[in-house]
């Protein structure tokens, strides 16, 4: 049975009922490796997003007052309920997004284990009991907000749904999710699947939709009190201002220009290895990507030939078959990223592996390492977000930092080296909320990620991210005579 068959299509989730959108509209979501619709889905009113956010405040009150130990037993067994289906979901998230079904596989395990994470803390978040003398007793509760909006990116939906909703619930509120409108389905499938283990009615809704009108009713609505985004720097910026008129706070979670530095003492075919799976998983759609290499001179020529042994390999195909290299999600980020190969070679880089959109049906796009990349280019500036890696050279180390940390990004950046006192180093200086030394995709869903400059505010992951839904309140209380 196709995983589609499982799927709901009246899917506004609101309050527990499933809903069509009050205007009957709908929009497509097609499969990228053949580019054929896949299924329609309700695009959501502006009256729908108002539904939503009221059921998620009618809900937060019982969920504010239920005891925190039973508040984590609920949220472990959503993580049971999404093993129970995880390879239905992996399916659908590899059908609809167009990732190679092993990835989409980890996405599903790692979605299950946020929710794992998190129950295990609901009954940990303590405050602080602060001594200001023998006249007042002082001390803080951590509350949570209320009403969480989540506007999600197409790049890993099941899992920054996930990476989202698990603190919010946690830590107290009730959430409304706005999913991206070219991949919708496996976050009706995750929300269907949280009501069946058993979260109360009305504290998870599902908006489907495009970003305006339906994330832009979300992010604008009076009744969210807080707003989770993962998405592009233009829109994290709009969503900061429309925060603004209401004072609404925010966690951004924006794009990068990751740069991987690699040294000559380096294990070269490890580094190779590593920036290969960092650039290429998801074709180079993630936003902690290794989208640059800055080598050392005296080994370019080696990490570049390494490089191009690696990409030689990959096998392409349809996600569901699941190869090194699918396609990208929809035929707007295929253009997006065929025009960044027309503009590396026009800036002057040599392609040394791929460089073309693939002659075959789907969205497809050549593995590309483009080289002689200098650091003012374009293709070295700029998020592509697809599977292009450029390959830029240094001779000194603080030329190497320099050129890292000039970009507006600072998501992630790694350091290549067998020298432990020049990683120490480096990892000091890099602008950058998470840096990796000889490893990529280092973080784990216990270890907090974010960004720095324009890539984003607020942490997520980790148990960091639950101050993100959580405000301190301070109670002093006088004891004097
Ligand atoms: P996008 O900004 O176009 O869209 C993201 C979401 O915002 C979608 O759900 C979209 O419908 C919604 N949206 C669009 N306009 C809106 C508006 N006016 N009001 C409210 N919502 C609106 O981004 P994208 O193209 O879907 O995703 C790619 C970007 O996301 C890349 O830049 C990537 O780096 C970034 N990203 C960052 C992380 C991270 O954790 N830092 C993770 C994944 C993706």
């Amino acid at each position: 049975m196709s995983p589609l068959d499982q799927l709901d299509r009246t899917a506004l989730l609101i309050g527990g009922d499933r809903r069509e959108a009050s205007d009957g509209a709908t929009l497509t979501t097609e499969n990228p490796a053949t580019t054929e619709p896949l299924a329609d889905v309700p695009a959501a009113t502006p009256a729908d997003v108002d539904d939503a956010v009221s059921a998620a405040r009618e809900a937060f009150r019982a969920w504010r007052d239920t005891a925190p130990d039973e508040r984590g037993r609920i949220v472990h067994r959503i993580a049971t309920e999404i093993r129970d289906h995880a390879e239905e979901l992996a399916r659908l998230e590899s059908t609809d997004q167009g990732k190679p079904l092993s990835q989409a596989e980890s996405d599903i395990e790692g979605a299950a284990a946020y929710f794992e994470y998190y129950a295990g803390a609901a009954d940990k978040l303590e405050g602080a009991s602060i001594p200001v003398g023998p006249d007042q007793l002082d001390y803080t509760v951590r509350e949570p907000y209320g009403v969480s909006g989540q506007i999600t990116p197409w790049n890993y939906p099941a899992n920054l749904f996930a990476r989202g909703v698990a603190p919010a619930l946690v830590a107290g509120n009730a959430v409304v999710v706005k999913p991206a409108e070219q991949t919708p389905l496996s976050s009706i499938r995750l929300a269907e699947l949280c009501v069946s283990a058993g979260l109360p009615e009305g504290l998870l809704n599902v908006v489907t939709g495009y970003g305006d009108p339906t994330g832009q009713a979300l992010a604008e609505h009076d009744g969210v009190d807080q707003l989770t985004f993962t998405g592009s720097v233009p829109t994290g910026k709009h969503i900061m201002r429309t925060a603004a008129d209401s004072v609404t706070p925010v966690t951004l979670e924006l794009g990068g220009k990751n740069p991987a530095i690699v040294f000559p003492d380096a294990d070269l075919g490890a580094a190779a290895e590593w920036i290969a799976t960092g650039i290429f998983t998801n074709v180079g759609q993630i936003c902690s990507a290794a989208d640059r290499v800055l080598v050392h001179e005296s080994v370019r020529e080696e990490l570049i030939d390494r490089l191009a042994g690696v990409v030689e390999g990959y096998t392409v195909g349809p996600g569901t078959e699941d190869p090194d290299i699918g396609p990208l999600v929809s035929e707007a980020q295929h253009e997006t990223v065929s025009e960044y190969l027309e503009v590396g070679r026009s800036e002057g880089a040599t392609v040394r592996v791929g460089g073309e959109p693939m002659d075959r049906p789907g969205y497809f796009i050549e593995p590309t390492i483009f080289t002689g990349v200098d650091p003012t280019d374009r293709v070295a500036r700029e998020e592509i977000f697809g599977p292009v890696l450029s390959v830029l050279s240094f001779e000194a180390t603080d030329e190497a930092v320099s050129i890292a940390n000039d970009v507006e990004y600072g998501l992630v950046a790694g350091v290549f080296t067998n020298d432990l006192t020049r990683a120490h180093r480096l990892t000091r200086e890099l602008e950058a909320g998470n840096v990796y030394v000889n490893t990529w995709f280092g973080d784990t869903n216990q270890t907090p990620f974010g960004g720095y400059k324009h890539s984003g505010i607020g942490r997520e992951k980790g148990l960091e991210a639950l101050d993100s839904y959580l405000r301190t309140k301070n109670v002093a209380i006088d004891l004097g005579t």
